[in-house]
């Protein structure tokens, strides 16, 4: 029995990165898959292919996480197209690092508005159809920096931290309805979004990982799995690292 059979997950910014490889190894674990995408079009509606592969049923849908309307819209076409929602990952998120000294206005907004304004627009919508059902699991993905904090993204550990909050906050008022939230903290891992990083920067990150590598998608993935599926069905409120055991 795969550990995620029958289960309806929804996933957020999917065309690349970690999202990408959550789709993947969900869908190996039997679940019917609707995930986003926005500007990487081409990129989507490959994985909607990938994703069938595996046996199940998947659809991509074009849609702007960090926009409140077009966020109740996915959900509304999702449960038309699924009949609900068992499992939501909230993995879209940008960064726009720079010094708080030149951070201007645009990108901090901006930076709240697609991580952490994200995760509250698609967390209320899909706590309607979990309510119903009784049951549900969300997944947010934080960061350690919003843990520990990094210099040159207070706008992005600002967001990442506010995701741990809501994260807690989603924990206790739905725990009684049956609804679980946690949040998926990844160290260093190889994705678009840390290639922009200097040759300076990636050592500085290697030298504070006691297992001396960066980590892969799919370790962030599997972790995924099991916070979505039943295993971890007494498990709510927490925030689970996946860092080579960069903080301790
Ligand atoms: P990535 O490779 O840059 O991919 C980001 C994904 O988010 C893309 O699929 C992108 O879709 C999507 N996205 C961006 N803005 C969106 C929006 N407004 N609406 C819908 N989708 C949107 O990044 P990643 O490294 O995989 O990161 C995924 C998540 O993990 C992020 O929340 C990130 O903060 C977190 N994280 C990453 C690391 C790391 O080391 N990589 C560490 C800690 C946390 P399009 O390209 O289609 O626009």
């Amino acid at each position: 029995m795969k550990l995620l059979e029958n289960k309806i997950a929804l996933v957020t910014g999917a065309s690349r990165g970690i999202g990408r490889e959550i789709a993947k190894k969900f869908a190996e674990q039997g679940a019917n898959i609707a995930f986003t995408y926005l500007s990487s079009v081409e990129k989507g509606q490959a994985l909607e292919a990938e994703l069938a592969d595996y046996g199940v049923k998947a659809k991509g849908y074009r849609s702007d996480a960090s926009d409140y309307t077009a966020a109740e819209q996915l959900i509304t076409d999702v449960v038309s197209d699924f009949g609900t929602v068992d499992i939501l990952v909230n993995n879209a998120g940008i960064t726009r690092d720079t010094l708080l000294m030149r951070m201007s206005e645009e990108q901090w907004d901006e930076v709240l508005r697609v991580n952490l304004k994200s995760v509250f627009n698609l967390t209320k919508a899909a706590t309607k159809p979990m309510m119903r059902a009784k049951q549900g699991s969300i997944i947010n993905i934080t960061s350690v920096v919003g843990l520990m904090g990094n210099a040159g993204q207070a706008n992005y550990s600002a967001s990442k931290a506010g995701i741990i909050g809501f994260t807690k906050s989603v924990a206790k008022e739905l725990g009684s309805r049956n609804i679980r939230s946690n949040a998926l903290a990844p160290g260093f891992i190889e994705t678009e979004m840390t290639g922009e990083l200097n040759e300076k920067a990636l050592e500085d990150w290697l030298k504070n990982i006691p297992l001396k590598r960066a980590g892969q998608g799919e370790e962030v993935a599997n972790a995924c799995v099991f916070l979505g599926s039943d295993m971890s069905k007494y498990i709510t409120g927490q925030v689970l690292q996946v860092d080579g055991g960069m903080l301790m």
